[in-house]
């Protein structure tokens, strides 16, 4: 099969196929391999994945004349439509299946950490395991979460298309949600599964292995009750996506549409959160934001430390009166006792 003929069969590429799982399935037919099919399309030597990610109009006229498919079909296999900041957001494969697509279909949308649906189907991806985003936090919670994560997944799109985003562009966003706002500490009691004492000895080393404690958690509170607690810190800024998991990933969409929608409520939500150390390391992922929105987190956050401190300060009052009446009550039984 040389030469520049025309490929006897060739299979239409299905709906937003890409062209590493087109090139995937047509190799077997004519039991080659995936760059074997490359070489035998013209272009020897090079990579299905490069192929995807930007073919030139000379590669694209040169696949359509062997194959009899549009040099337009052949681009809309690939990503062109993607900025080059976003190409470490693309998997080589789809991130988590749709129980309903074939196995070895790759769809383009599959392929990015903020799709968490079919496109084709409508239906919730599986993750490993084969658990649904609605097993995972239940079904009213989860079709709450998902407007926040559609909000998410619009500016992440429109990020990663290379649309401005004058406001705050989503890389800044993710620095604020994967920044460790608190020092790493050991599971807390909530985390902890239910233990008898022998089995508390036996895990000694998870119960006492700090985790880090990143803004997501405050920011997406509903994350930071299901997640499996080890499983529950992610990588920092853009790789958090890139290498999330889908249960992450969801989270961290949901966090930048709450943050697109308030990000001065929960810049601030965070901060009140953080510990010394954390607060700097905040302020440090926020410093990239517009001044107008930092002056308006400093003025609004200088009010809520404020109230906080006065809330704090009237509750320690009523402690005070509350332990001062227990102690006459004290030395009143003591009186009696002895009397
Ligand atoms: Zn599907």
């Amino acid at each position: 099969m040389t030469g520049c003929g025309r490929l006897p069969v060739v299979y239409a590429p299905e709906a937003d196929e890409r062209l590493s799982s087109w090139a995937a399935r047509m190799a077997p037919f004519y039991a080659m391999t995936v760059s074997e099919f490359v070489a035998a399309l013209g272009l020897k030597g090079h990579d299905v994945f490069d192929l995807e990610w930007r073919l030139s109009e000379g590669q694209g006229a040169l696949i359509a004349a062997r194959t009899g498919l549009s040099p337009e079909a052949m681009q809309a296999m690939t990503f062109r439509e993607l900025g080059s900041a976003a190409r470490l957001m693309i998997a080589r494969k789809n991130r988590s299946p749709c129980p309903h697509c074939p196995e070895d279909l790759h769809r383009k949308a599959a392929a990015l950490p903020w799709r968490f649906r079919c496109k084709v189907h409508g239906v919730e991806f599986r993750d490993a395991t084969g658990e649904t985003l609605s097993d995972r936090f239940g079904a009213d919670c989860f079709k709450k979460l998902e407007g926040h994560a559609e909000a998410g997944a619009a500016h992440l799109d429109a990020w990663a298309r290379g649309a401005g985003q004058e406001t705050l562009a989503a890389p800044e966003v993710l620095t604020v949600l994967t920044a460790r706002h608190r020092r790493a500490s050991p599971p807390n009691v909530d985390e902890q599964p239910r233990m008898s004492l022998k089995d508390r000895r036996d895990y000694h080393d998870f119960l006492t292995t700090p985790i880090l404690r990143q803004a997501l958690t405050v920011v997406v509170p509903e994350y930071d009750q299901v997640a499996p607690v080890l499983a529950k810190p992610v990588r920092p800024g853009l790789h958090a996506l890139a290498q999330g998991s889908l249960l992450q990933c969801f989270a961290l969409t949901v966090g930048v549409g709450r943050i697109i929608e308030d990000p001065v409520k929960w810049a601030i939500s965070v901060m009140l959160e953080s510990d010394a150390e954390g607060h700097g390391r905040v302020r440090q992922a926020i410093s990239p934001w517009p001044l107008s929105l930092r002056r308006s987190i400093s003025a609004r956050f200088w009010r809520a430390e404020r109230d906080e401190r006065a809330r704090q300060t009237a509750e320690k009052a009523a402690r005070q009166r509350q332990s001062h009446k227990y102690r006459l009550i004290q030395s009143h039984k003591y009186r009696y006792r002895i009397s």
